[in-house]
Protein backbone atom coordinates (compact mmCIF):
# COMPACT_ATOMS: atom_id res chain seq x y z
CA UNK A 1 0.00 0.00 0.00
CA UNK A 2 1.36 3.22 -0.77
CA UNK A 3 0.94 6.65 0.84
CA UNK A 4 -1.09 8.61 -1.72
CA UNK A 5 -0.88 11.62 0.23
CA UNK A 6 3.33 12.15 -0.43
CA UNK A 7 2.76 11.38 -4.08
CA UNK A 8 2.07 14.38 -6.55
CA UNK A 9 -0.48 14.89 -8.81
CA UNK A 10 2.24 13.41 -11.80
CA UNK A 11 2.84 10.69 -9.73
CA UNK A 12 -0.28 9.71 -9.28
CA UNK A 13 -0.94 10.36 -12.80
CA UNK A 14 1.79 7.73 -13.99
CA UNK A 15 0.34 5.52 -10.88
CA UNK A 16 -3.08 5.63 -13.23
CA UNK A 17 -1.61 5.04 -16.37
CA UNK A 18 -0.35 1.36 -14.89
CA UNK A 19 -4.16 0.74 -13.59
CA UNK A 20 -4.53 1.63 -17.50
CA UNK A 21 -7.11 4.69 -15.79
CA UNK A 22 -7.05 8.42 -17.53
CA UNK A 23 -4.38 10.57 -16.51
CA UNK A 24 -6.52 13.49 -15.73
CA UNK A 25 -8.34 11.75 -12.71
CA UNK A 26 -5.24 12.34 -10.80
CA UNK A 27 -5.39 15.95 -11.21
CA UNK A 28 -8.83 14.98 -9.39
CA UNK A 29 -7.63 12.85 -7.31
CA UNK A 30 -5.04 15.26 -5.49
CA UNK A 31 -7.71 18.01 -5.10
CA UNK A 32 -9.62 16.12 -3.23
CA UNK A 33 -7.12 14.86 -1.18
CA UNK A 34 -6.32 18.77 -0.53
CA UNK A 35 -9.78 19.18 0.65
CA UNK A 36 -8.68 16.80 3.41
CA UNK A 37 -11.20 13.66 2.58
CA UNK A 38 -10.68 10.50 4.36
CA UNK A 39 -11.56 7.97 2.13
CA UNK A 40 -11.95 7.50 -1.31
CA UNK A 41 -15.32 6.93 -1.38
CA UNK A 42 -15.52 11.14 -0.85
CA UNK A 43 -14.42 11.23 -4.50
CA UNK A 44 -17.69 11.77 -5.79
CA UNK A 45 -16.61 12.50 -9.32
CA UNK A 46 -14.85 9.13 -10.17
CA UNK A 47 -16.50 6.08 -10.71
CA UNK A 48 -17.01 3.71 -8.09
CA UNK A 49 -15.01 0.65 -9.55
CA UNK A 50 -11.98 3.02 -9.34
CA UNK A 51 -12.51 3.80 -6.15
CA UNK A 52 -12.38 0.38 -5.02
CA UNK A 53 -9.40 0.02 -7.21
CA UNK A 54 -8.01 2.87 -5.51
CA UNK A 55 -8.55 1.54 -2.21
CA UNK A 56 -7.01 -1.38 -3.00
CA UNK A 57 -3.44 0.05 -3.44
CA UNK A 58 -3.27 3.08 -1.81
CA UNK A 59 -4.23 4.50 1.59
CA UNK A 60 -5.46 8.45 2.82
CA UNK A 61 -3.46 8.94 5.95
CA UNK A 62 -5.11 11.69 8.27
CA UNK A 63 -4.68 12.68 12.18
CA UNK A 64 -6.83 12.51 15.14
CA UNK A 65 -7.19 15.52 17.31
CA UNK A 66 -6.68 14.34 20.73
CA UNK A 67 -6.70 18.39 22.43
CA UNK A 68 -7.23 21.60 21.46
CA UNK A 69 -6.28 24.80 23.48
CA UNK A 70 -7.19 28.11 22.53
CA UNK A 71 -5.47 31.09 24.32
CA UNK A 72 -7.70 33.72 26.04
CA UNK A 73 -4.66 36.28 25.51
CA UNK A 74 -4.35 35.88 21.78
CA UNK A 75 -6.31 33.35 19.81
CA UNK A 76 -3.53 31.08 19.34
CA UNK A 77 -4.22 27.57 19.18
CA UNK A 78 -2.68 24.55 19.87
CA UNK A 79 -3.12 21.20 18.75
CA UNK A 80 -2.23 18.09 19.91
CA UNK A 81 -2.46 15.57 16.98
CA UNK A 82 -2.66 11.81 17.01
CA UNK A 83 -0.32 9.37 14.40
CA UNK A 84 -1.27 6.39 12.77
CA UNK A 85 1.20 4.76 15.06
CA UNK A 86 0.06 5.89 18.36
CA UNK A 87 2.25 8.32 18.86
CA UNK A 88 1.61 12.43 18.81
CA UNK A 89 2.87 16.19 17.97
CA UNK A 90 1.78 19.25 18.36
CA UNK A 91 1.35 21.89 16.04
CA UNK A 92 0.32 25.76 16.61
CA UNK A 93 -1.57 28.46 14.52
CA UNK A 94 -1.03 31.46 14.98
CA UNK A 95 -3.07 34.47 14.13
CA UNK A 96 -0.87 37.46 13.08
CA UNK A 97 -2.13 41.01 10.99
CA UNK A 98 -0.57 39.58 8.16
CA UNK A 99 -2.19 36.04 7.96
CA UNK A 100 -2.79 33.31 9.91
CA UNK A 101 0.58 30.98 10.49
CA UNK A 102 0.86 27.03 11.47
CA UNK A 103 4.08 25.95 13.34
CA UNK A 104 4.67 22.33 12.56
CA UNK A 105 6.99 19.46 13.96
CA UNK A 106 9.13 17.68 12.03
CA UNK A 107 9.47 14.90 13.92
CA UNK A 108 8.14 13.02 16.99
CA UNK A 109 10.87 14.04 19.62
CA UNK A 110 14.16 15.80 18.85
CA UNK A 111 17.87 14.28 19.05
CA UNK A 112 19.99 17.38 19.13
CA UNK A 113 19.40 18.39 22.58
CA UNK A 114 19.47 22.06 23.14
CA UNK A 115 19.65 22.71 27.14
CA UNK A 116 16.89 24.66 27.08
CA UNK A 117 14.46 23.46 24.69
CA UNK A 118 11.45 21.13 25.75
CA UNK A 119 11.12 19.49 22.12
CA UNK A 120 14.53 17.26 23.03
CA UNK A 121 13.75 15.91 26.07
CA UNK A 122 13.51 11.94 25.93
CA UNK A 123 15.31 11.87 22.40
CA UNK A 124 14.02 11.57 19.08
CA UNK A 125 11.56 8.58 18.14
CA UNK A 126 10.76 8.96 14.57
CA UNK A 127 10.66 11.24 11.80
CA UNK A 128 7.16 12.31 10.38
CA UNK A 129 6.15 11.51 6.69
CA UNK A 130 5.82 13.73 4.69
CA UNK A 131 2.25 13.19 4.54
CA UNK A 132 2.22 13.98 8.19
CA UNK A 133 3.69 17.24 8.00
CA UNK A 134 0.88 18.24 5.28
CA UNK A 135 -1.49 16.88 7.50
CA UNK A 136 -0.65 19.17 9.98
CA UNK A 137 -1.04 22.60 7.87
CA UNK A 138 -4.41 20.85 6.36
CA UNK A 139 -6.22 19.71 9.63
CA UNK A 140 -5.25 22.81 11.46
CA UNK A 141 -6.81 24.88 8.83
CA UNK A 142 -10.07 22.87 8.67
CA UNK A 143 -10.42 22.06 12.14
CA UNK A 144 -9.96 25.70 12.92
CA UNK A 145 -11.44 27.54 10.03
CA UNK A 146 -9.08 29.71 9.73
CA UNK A 147 -7.28 29.91 6.20
CA UNK A 148 -3.42 29.53 6.53
CA UNK A 149 -0.93 31.63 4.57
CA UNK A 150 2.08 30.78 6.08
CA UNK A 151 4.40 28.32 7.40
CA UNK A 152 6.79 27.87 10.63
CA UNK A 153 8.70 24.35 10.67
CA UNK A 154 9.57 25.96 14.46
CA UNK A 155 8.07 23.38 16.14
CA UNK A 156 9.22 19.31 17.22
CA UNK A 157 12.08 18.78 15.83
CA UNK A 158 14.90 19.23 13.68
CA UNK A 159 13.54 19.84 9.81
CA UNK A 160 17.13 18.90 8.59
CA UNK A 161 17.33 15.99 10.07
CA UNK A 162 14.67 14.86 7.86
CA UNK A 163 15.82 16.31 5.08
CA UNK A 164 13.86 14.46 2.07
CA UNK A 165 10.83 14.59 3.53
CA UNK A 166 10.95 17.51 4.51
CA UNK A 167 11.61 18.54 0.85
CA UNK A 168 8.85 16.50 0.11
CA UNK A 169 6.13 18.03 1.86
CA UNK A 170 7.18 21.47 0.53
CA UNK A 171 6.67 20.47 -2.78
CA UNK A 172 3.11 19.30 -2.06
CA UNK A 173 1.93 22.54 0.13
CA UNK A 174 3.79 24.67 -2.53
CA UNK A 175 2.07 23.00 -4.96
CA UNK A 176 -0.58 25.16 -7.58
CA UNK A 177 -3.11 22.11 -7.45
CA UNK A 178 -2.61 21.63 -3.39
CA UNK A 179 -2.48 24.13 -0.65
CA UNK A 180 -0.82 26.38 -3.00
CA UNK A 181 1.79 27.74 -0.19
CA UNK A 182 4.20 30.34 -1.29
CA UNK A 183 8.12 29.57 -0.27
CA UNK A 184 8.30 33.23 0.30
CA UNK A 185 5.63 32.46 3.38
CA UNK A 186 7.67 29.87 4.59
CA UNK A 187 10.51 29.70 6.86
CA UNK A 188 12.69 26.63 8.23
CA UNK A 189 14.75 26.81 11.34
CA UNK A 190 17.90 24.80 11.99
CA UNK A 191 19.85 24.29 14.93
CA UNK A 192 22.47 24.26 12.11
CA UNK A 193 23.33 20.96 10.50
CA UNK A 194 25.75 23.14 8.11
CA UNK A 195 26.75 19.60 6.26
CA UNK A 196 23.23 20.13 4.78
CA UNK A 197 23.01 23.56 4.11
CA UNK A 198 24.56 23.37 0.37
CA UNK A 199 22.36 20.16 -0.57
CA UNK A 200 19.23 22.97 0.50
CA UNK A 201 20.77 25.98 -1.62
CA UNK A 202 21.05 24.03 -4.43
CA UNK A 203 17.50 23.61 -4.32
CA UNK A 204 17.57 26.95 -4.49
CA UNK A 205 13.61 27.38 -3.02
CA UNK A 206 12.67 30.60 -1.77
CA UNK A 207 11.87 30.02 1.99
CA UNK A 208 13.25 31.68 4.59
CA UNK A 209 16.53 29.80 6.80
CA UNK A 210 16.29 30.58 10.49
CA UNK A 211 19.28 29.68 12.08
CA UNK A 212 18.84 28.81 15.38
CA UNK A 213 21.98 30.55 16.77
CA UNK A 214 21.97 31.59 20.16
CA UNK A 215 25.53 32.15 20.93
CA UNK A 216 27.95 33.76 19.12
CA UNK A 217 30.99 31.84 20.31
CA UNK A 218 31.85 27.76 20.59
CA UNK A 219 32.00 28.30 24.27
CA UNK A 220 29.23 29.09 24.82
CA UNK A 221 27.07 27.60 21.83
CA UNK A 222 29.11 24.36 22.78
CA UNK A 223 27.63 24.57 26.35
CA UNK A 224 23.82 25.10 25.47
CA UNK A 225 23.78 23.24 21.92
CA UNK A 226 25.02 20.05 21.59
CA UNK A 227 24.86 20.62 17.64
CA UNK A 228 27.76 23.14 17.99
CA UNK A 229 30.17 20.32 19.01
CA UNK A 230 32.45 19.28 15.81
CA UNK A 231 31.10 21.66 14.11
CA UNK A 232 31.32 25.40 14.92
CA UNK A 233 30.38 28.65 14.76
CA UNK A 234 32.94 29.40 12.12
CA UNK A 235 31.71 27.23 10.42
CA UNK A 236 28.34 27.85 10.71
CA UNK A 237 28.43 31.32 9.58
CA UNK A 238 30.58 30.23 6.48
CA UNK A 239 27.89 27.99 5.51
CA UNK A 240 25.56 30.46 5.76
CA UNK A 241 27.05 33.28 4.10
CA UNK A 242 27.55 30.16 1.15
CA UNK A 243 23.79 29.59 1.48
CA UNK A 244 23.16 33.26 0.94
CA UNK A 245 25.40 33.49 -2.16
CA UNK A 246 23.75 31.26 -3.93
CA UNK A 247 20.39 32.00 -3.25
CA UNK A 248 19.89 35.34 -2.40
CA UNK A 249 18.22 34.68 0.00
CA UNK A 250 18.91 36.89 3.96
CA UNK A 251 18.68 34.04 6.96
CA UNK A 252 17.67 35.40 10.18
CA UNK A 253 19.29 34.38 13.47
CA UNK A 254 17.11 33.13 16.15
CA UNK A 255 18.55 34.15 19.30
CA UNK A 256 16.67 33.05 22.61
CA UNK A 257 17.96 35.24 25.03
CA UNK A 258 19.16 33.38 28.39
CA UNK A 259 19.81 35.28 32.01
CA UNK A 260 23.90 35.68 32.50
CA UNK A 261 24.49 32.66 29.47
CA UNK A 262 24.54 34.67 26.52
CA UNK A 263 23.11 38.13 27.15
CA UNK A 264 26.01 40.41 27.70
CA UNK A 265 27.45 43.31 25.15
CA UNK A 266 30.77 41.22 24.27
CA UNK A 267 27.93 38.59 23.26
CA UNK A 268 25.94 40.96 20.99
CA UNK A 269 29.19 42.65 19.63
CA UNK A 270 30.40 39.59 18.33
CA UNK A 271 26.76 38.70 17.60
CA UNK A 272 26.40 41.96 15.18
CA UNK A 273 29.64 41.16 13.86
CA UNK A 274 28.54 37.26 12.61
CA UNK A 275 25.14 38.92 11.47
CA UNK A 276 26.84 41.70 9.48
CA UNK A 277 28.64 39.50 7.90
CA UNK A 278 25.65 37.42 6.23
CA UNK A 279 23.12 40.38 6.03
CA UNK A 280 21.19 38.58 8.55
CA UNK A 281 18.29 39.73 10.40
CA UNK A 282 18.22 38.51 14.35
CA UNK A 283 15.29 38.07 16.05
CA UNK A 284 16.03 37.92 19.61
CA UNK A 285 13.54 36.24 21.86
CA UNK A 286 12.92 36.15 25.42
CA UNK A 287 13.88 33.02 26.39
CA UNK A 288 10.47 30.86 27.04
CA UNK A 289 9.73 28.90 30.81
CA UNK A 290 10.45 24.97 30.27
CA UNK A 291 9.82 23.16 33.72
CA UNK A 292 12.65 20.64 33.38
CA UNK A 293 15.43 23.34 32.75
CA UNK A 294 17.40 25.78 34.87
CA UNK A 295 17.71 28.27 32.39
CA UNK A 296 15.40 31.94 32.98
CA UNK A 297 14.67 34.55 30.26
CA UNK A 298 17.52 37.48 30.51
CA UNK A 299 15.79 41.07 31.86
CA UNK A 300 13.94 43.50 29.80
CA UNK A 301 17.02 45.78 30.58
CA UNK A 302 19.45 43.15 29.15
CA UNK A 303 17.40 42.56 26.21
CA UNK A 304 16.90 45.95 25.49
CA UNK A 305 20.59 46.72 25.91
CA UNK A 306 21.79 43.88 23.66
CA UNK A 307 19.63 45.03 21.13
CA UNK A 308 20.63 48.67 20.99
CA UNK A 309 23.89 47.04 20.52
CA UNK A 310 23.07 44.87 17.79
CA UNK A 311 21.09 48.10 15.97
CA UNK A 312 23.84 50.70 16.91
CA UNK A 313 26.28 48.63 14.73
CA UNK A 314 23.57 48.41 11.50
CA UNK A 315 21.93 45.39 12.35
CA UNK A 316 18.41 44.58 11.88
CA UNK A 317 16.96 43.11 15.26
CA UNK A 318 13.64 42.52 16.26
CA UNK A 319 12.18 40.98 19.54
CA UNK A 320 9.51 38.42 18.15
CA UNK A 321 6.37 38.64 20.64
CA UNK A 322 4.87 35.70 22.37
CA UNK A 323 2.31 34.41 21.61
CA UNK A 324 0.18 31.93 23.30
CA UNK A 325 2.27 32.39 26.92
CA UNK A 326 -1.51 30.56 28.63
CA UNK A 327 -1.11 27.60 27.12
CA UNK A 328 2.66 26.73 26.81
CA UNK A 329 2.11 27.18 22.95
CA UNK A 330 5.90 29.32 22.70
CA UNK A 331 9.26 28.19 21.36
CA UNK A 332 10.75 25.36 22.75
CA UNK A 333 7.85 24.57 24.94
CA UNK A 334 6.36 22.04 22.08
CA UNK A 335 6.79 18.22 23.45
CA UNK A 336 5.88 14.90 21.39
CA UNK A 337 3.18 13.58 23.82
CA UNK A 338 2.28 9.44 23.63
CA UNK A 339 -1.06 8.95 23.45
CA UNK A 340 -2.54 7.14 26.56
CA UNK A 341 -5.10 5.36 25.59
N1 LIG B 1 15.20 22.27 15.44
C1 LIG B 1 14.93 23.53 14.82
C2 LIG B 1 13.49 23.97 14.88
C3 LIG B 1 12.70 23.78 16.14
S1 LIG B 1 12.88 24.87 17.47
C4 LIG B 1 15.84 24.60 15.41
O1 LIG B 1 16.60 24.30 16.30
O2 LIG B 1 15.80 25.71 14.92
C5 LIG B 1 12.27 26.44 17.04
C6 LIG B 1 13.01 27.55 17.74
O3 LIG B 1 12.70 27.63 19.14
C7 LIG B 1 14.52 27.40 17.66
O4 LIG B 1 15.10 28.63 17.39
C8 LIG B 1 14.83 26.97 19.08
O5 LIG B 1 16.18 27.15 19.41
C9 LIG B 1 13.90 27.82 19.86
N2 LIG B 1 13.71 27.46 21.26
C10 LIG B 1 13.82 26.24 21.82
N3 LIG B 1 13.56 26.30 23.14
C11 LIG B 1 13.29 27.58 23.43
C12 LIG B 1 12.93 28.27 24.63
N4 LIG B 1 12.80 27.65 25.79
N5 LIG B 1 12.70 29.61 24.53
C13 LIG B 1 12.81 30.24 23.34
N6 LIG B 1 13.14 29.64 22.20
C14 LIG B 1 13.37 28.33 22.23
Amino acid sequence: MRDIKAMLPEEIEAALKEMGQPKYRAGQIFEWLTRGVKSFDEMSNLPKDLRAKLAEEFYIDGLTCLRKQVSQEDGTIKYLWQLRDGNAVETVVMRYKYGNTVCISSQVGCRQGCAFCASTIGGLVRCLEPSEMLDEVLYSQMESGLPIGHIVLMGIGEPLDNFDNVMRFLELVNHPKGMNIGMRHISLSTCGLIEKFDKLAERNLQLTLSVSLHAPDDETRSKIMPANRGRGVENLISACERYYEKTGRRISFEYAMIDGVNDTPEHAKLLAKHARRVSAHVNLIPLNHVDESKFEPSTPEHLKAFQKILRDSGVNATVRRKLGGDIDASCGQLRKKLATR
